[in-house]
């Protein structure tokens, strides 16, 4: 690359910064005229540009940065460090491109409008009313799997193939009747990750590649948890960046849809969440409500935890570091943690808005 782009890149770098810090300070307008706007318009031109790809561009895309990375580097130690001045110019010319398309594909959405607020919902919840909420959550969750299994000591089992279940949930959110989600979501992107046995040791179930809009999954992951996993990551396509925003999207979006499959893993993703938060108030409580639940949803769980544990190891550890630095960075101080925070919407939307149907 010429010198002059080079510095003109490097030099847009702290601009940036800058320009992020009062975009931060400006919740209404990247609502207004980035996520409900701009975001519409490119996110929609690069699913078509993208969708009928079988296989992930973003994924090919994040690979050729590696190897092209480690190829620099790799150069800068054969020259011992010559031309450090323009190296380092690279370096940060680099970082400022990627930076740049990072929140003008996708990024900038971390800094719209906090959902409880679009939706008019507080975030604040008694213990009761968690309670309330998941009692609810457990007689729904029970009486659907009588339906689903012969036995209360089965689990579930999904008899579906991965796209299949891919179809279901693309069509739960283009036949979602729910108002008060925004959805202009209307290609169908989800890909299985190149990456799924490296993400199942990092503890990762999918992402969206924020380059590409493309959602990818690990195809690795229990069956059982892929409607929520799906819906998660297509919630992230439709421009809610924020995990906790996600995961309520995903959650609200299964539980809603009349497939019963989806309705289960919908349902108990909720109650799981609703269990964590309630373990952190009065574990006992917890502990009983738990104990009301058929002990084949349990097995779901378990079969869950096991894949899980089945990977675990330092990679694990690491990557949750990263990554919990990751969302701190971008404007979600409770890091990793902030997974649980979606009880908050959960419990206000359902008491608010909305009654959980079936
Ligand atoms: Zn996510």
């Amino acid at each position: 690359m010429k010198k002059i782009t080079l510095k003109v890149l490097a030099l847009f770098f702290p601009i940036q910064l800058i320009l992020i810090y009062w975009l931060k300070q400006h919740p209404d307008w990247v609502e207004r005229y980035y996520s409900n706007h701009f975001f519409i318009f490119i996110s929609q031109l690069q699913h078509y540009l993208t969708s009928w790809i079988p296989f992930s561009i973003g994924d090919v895309f994040y690979a050729t940065i590696v190897i092209g990375i480690v190829y620099w580097l790799f150069k800068l130690l054969k020259n011992k460090f010559k031309n450090l001045a323009t190296k380092s110019l690279e370096a940060i010319a680099f970082v400022s491109l990627l930076y740049f398309l990072f929140h003008l594909f996708w990024g900038l959405n971390y800094y719209r409008v906090p959902l409880h607020k679009s939706l008019g919902i507080s975030t604040a919840y008694t213990k009761e009313e968690l309670h309330e909420f998941a009692c609810d959550l457990i007689q729904k969750t029970n009486a659907l799997h009588s339906d689903l299994v012969s036995n209360d000591s089965l689990k579930v089992t999904y008899n579906y193939k991965q796209i299949d279940l891919q179809k279901l949930v693309f069509d739960a959110y283009k036949n979602s009747t729910n108002e008060d989600l925004k959805i202009p979501y209307r290609v169908e992107n989800v890909k299985k990750s190149l990456f799924s046995l490296p993400l199942s040791y990092a503890g990762f179930s999918g992402y969206v590649n924020p380059f590409t809009n493309e959602a990818q999954y690990n195809y690795k992951i229990p069956k059982y948890k892929l409607p929520t996993t799906m819906a998660h990551e297509i919630g992230h396509q439709l421009g809610y960046s924020k995990e906790n925003e996600a995961n309520f999207i995903a959650a609200v979006i299964t539980m809603e849809d009349e497939n019963d499959f989806l309705r289960y893993s919908g349902l108990t993703f909720s109650l799981k969440y609703s269990l964590n938060d309630m373990y952190k108030k009065d574990p006992l409580l917890s502990e009983a409500l738990i104990a009301e639940l058929h002990s084949g949803v349990l097995e779901n769980y378990k079969e869950v935890q096991e894949f899980w544990q089945t990977y675990s190891g330092p990679v694990e550890l690491i990557m949750e570091t990263v990554y919990g630095n990751y969302l701190k960075v971008n404007n979600q101080p409770q890091g990793i943690d902030s997974y649980n925070y979606v009880v908050a919407l959960l419990v206000n939307y359902y008491q608010q808005k909305r009654t959980i149907n079936h």
